[in-house]
């Protein structure tokens, strides 16, 4: 299944593994099966703290497995092919099972691990897909951190009965718990807020203790960003709200004839705007400049805004003069 150079690579990922992890497959006859107990095979044989077994009796799909902990159930599941956009999602499970640290933030991870509820999670994806990758390693983490959560995922290809018995439209498509719970590219962030209900209380609290906006602009897309540029270069206090910081750009990989960009990625193009609105806004800051601009109107001091910038993504609680759908 792996080529030498696949081998070479991945068993130098693999040392860098801390404790043990076990690869649980439960597979029948079929061809994709006896792929699948191959790569698995072979994946175990480039590193000693790797162990495969076959449990063909878990009520599962055939062919998945499961990648944990000798002597525990949770963890992360594939169903049918991990290979393609999806190879690097296998390579980070086998490594954050394995105890390799997430780069994602200690206040997040410590926030998954705190979710009290049941959560089973099940994604879409198919081997071409750019934007699936993202949204199962996410899951995977949250399936790897905490017992309670479970993430299967499917590659739609193999299971195409599912796709159709769940009219999934797009890739990826997940579902929590048995019901639709989003579809297309999500954060961890983005995942971790919408599944644990006591942040936003949280986030409300902190919300409610600042001072009042005068705009607020719903939406944080192009459209949005925009609007909150033009708002806060002119003092005015400005707050921008939105799922996720970019809109549809996040959703394509190519974005072409964007004004004065001719080619560009989605997730880069967003990332940019996100830097030039820090940068435009630490411009209109500076005293020397809002006291020579007529038209700069200070009616707050600039530091009321500069939140904006921290956290752009921001939830519902906001006392506002005027709002802006952008
Ligand atoms: C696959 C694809 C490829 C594309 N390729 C190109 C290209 O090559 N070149 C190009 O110029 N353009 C391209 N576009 C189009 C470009 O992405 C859009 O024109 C642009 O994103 C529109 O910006 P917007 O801010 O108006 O809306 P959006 O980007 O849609 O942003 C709106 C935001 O508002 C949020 N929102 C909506 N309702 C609410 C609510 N009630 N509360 C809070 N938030 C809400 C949404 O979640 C979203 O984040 C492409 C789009 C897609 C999907």
């Amino acid at each position: 299944m792996l080529d030498t150079t696949m081998k070479n690579q991945l068993k130098a990922y693999l040392e860098k593994l801390t404790k043990p992890v076990e690869l649980i497959a439960t597979l029948d006859d079929s061809a994709k099966s006896a792929e699948i107990k191959e790569l698995l095979a072979e994946i175990a044989e480039l590193s000693e703290k790797v162990t495969f077994r076959e449990d063909n009796t878990l009520p599962e799909r055939k062919p998945s497995f499961l990648i944990t902990n000798p002597g525990s159930h949770s963890g992360p599941r594939f169903a049918g092919s991990p290979l393609g956009h999806e190879f690097t999602s296998l390579v980070l499970a086998l490594l954050q099972t394995g105890g390799h640290p997430s780069k994602e933030t200690q206040a997040l991870l410590d926030q998954i691990r705190q979710l009290d509820d049941d959560l089973h999670f099940e994604t879409y994806y198919s081997l071409s897909c750019h934007n699936c990758p993202d949204v199962v390693q996410a899951l995977n983490l949250m399936a790897i951190l905490n017992p309670r959560i479970s993430h299967t995922a499917i590659d739609g290809g193999v299971f195409q009965n599912e796709i159709q018995d769940r009219n999934v439209m797009g890739v990826p498509a997940v579902f929590l718990n048995g019901k639709e719970f989003g579809q297309g590219r999500m954060s961890l962030a983005e995942i971790v807020s919408k599944v644990d209900v006591n942040a936003d209380k949280r986030t409300a609290d902190e919300l409610n203790k600042r001072d009042a906006y005068e705009v607020l602009i719903v939406g944080s897309g192009p459209a949005g960003a925009a609007a909150a540029i033009y708002s806060a270069r002119k003092g005015i206090r400005t707050a921008l709200l939105g799922e996720r910081f970019g809109g549809q750009v996040l959703d394509t990989v190519d974005i072409e004839n964007y004004i004065s960009v001719p080619k560009t990625e989605g997730s880069k193009l967003a990332g940019a705007e996100s830097a030039r609105q820090r940068i435009r806004y630490r411009r209109y800051r500076q005293p020397e400049r809002q006291q020579t601009d007529p038209c700069q109107r200070r009616r707050r001091p600039a530091h009321y805004s500069d939140r904006l910038w921290r956290r752009a993504e921001v939830a519902q609680h906001y006392h506002r003069d005027r709002r802006t759908l952008a």
